[in-house]
């Protein structure tokens, strides 16, 4: 599936299959994940993406061929291929363990070819072994939604306790169990009147479930937004108890509305995280099968990503959307 301009819908077509370079390998795509930010991308919100682009950034697959200078995957490994896929390890950025800032970075399924496709190539050292119960479609939504949830995660403090997560999709409900496995207590706000998302909320071990225009019923330790709401920032701040963060998990968010400075004053902070590190990747895909995390799935064949895509604009997902290969 090709976007071959922005605003305009995917083209199904069928072309060479990729080669792999000597530190790539060819990669027989099982599935792949649809995330917002394969949205951004098509909605031309990201800029310069690689024109013609095959999207998608969540990709679970099996190497088929490895280019001679692949040393650590063979033919036969399932593995996973994330949105970091290439990143210099030169710039001051990298030199300071920081590679998801790469001056030189490589995104896949934006400025790299991903896997909204049957086979793809991805550099050997940006690929992540997975366990084989994450072989199929359950796999996929961990690559990123999992990926970034987890660095979100990663930047509240070990102490926070009660954590709000706005806006309740993919990333967030693989986030929760994680969340309720460290024994935290989790704040679910969902769209408006989005009773669906809040009973899967629910389900999950959300301590509380509601609307994202209604007070948090308490203080909260920390926010992590994934909507891609700006107004979200200063409610988020309200709810926020004194020294509390709140976190910024998207790639793109509408205008943030000015707000008075006493709602972030008490040491309240806001941040945003951008991209995964190696690191980050190996942390949680170790952590994923213990405890274990289980993905909820909306599966579509490769042929429907626009109607994936426009289930996922109109927040008709739960879980996550996954495109499957056969
Ligand atoms: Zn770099
Ligand atoms: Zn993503």
């Amino acid at each position: 599936m090709v976007l071959e301009s922005v605003r305009q819908p995917l083209v199904y077509k069928t072309i060479p299959i990729p080669h792999p370079s000597p530190e790539q390998v060819l990669i027989k795509v099982i599935a792949c994940g649809v995330c917002r930010t394969d949205l951004h991308v098509v909605d031309g919100e990201l800029e310069n993406p690689k024109l013609p682009l095959i999207p998608g950034h969540e990709i679970v697959g099996e190497v088929v061929q490895s280019g001679d200078e692949v040393t650590h995957l063979k033919e036969g490994d399932i593995i996973g291929v994330p949105w970091l896929g290439y990143a210099c390890g030169r710039c001051p950025y990298c030199t300071r363990g920081q590679e998801n800032l790469c001056e030189n970075a490589g995104f896949t399924g934006y400025t790299i070819d991903g896997g909204y496709a049957e086979y793809t190539v991805a550099h050997h050292q940006f690929c992540f072994p997975l366990a084989t119960q994450y072989a199929n479609a359950s796999g996929a939504p961990l690559l990123c939604a999992g990926l970034i949830g987890y660095r979100s995660y990663g930047m509240i403090s070990e102490n926070a306790n009660k954590i709000g997560i706005y806006g309740f999709g993919a990333a967030a409900h693989i986030l929760i169990q994680v969340a309720i496995y460290q024994k935290k207590k989790i704040y679910a706000f969902t769209r408006e009147g989005d009773i669906a998302a809040q009973d899967f909320a629910r389900s999950l071990g959300a301590t509380w479930a509601g609307d994202s225009l209604q007070p948090s019923p308490e203080k909260l330790d920390a926010a992590i937004i994934f909507a891609p709401v700006g107004s979200l920032i200063p409610k988020a701040l309200q709810d926020t108890d004194k020294g509390g963060v709140v976190i910024c998990g998207g790639i793109h968010m509408s205008d943030i509305p000015s707000f008075p400075y006493r709602i972030l004053w008490e040491e309240r902070s806001v941040r945003s995280i951008a991209n995964l590190t190696r690191k980050d990747g190996e942390t949680f895909l170790n952590l994923a099968p213990k405890i274990p995390i289980q993905t909820e799935t909306q599966l579509f064949s490769l042929q429907d990503a626009n109607k994936a895509l426009e289930f996922l604009r109109k927040g008709k997902i739960q879980g996550a959307a996954v495109l499957m290969m056969s």
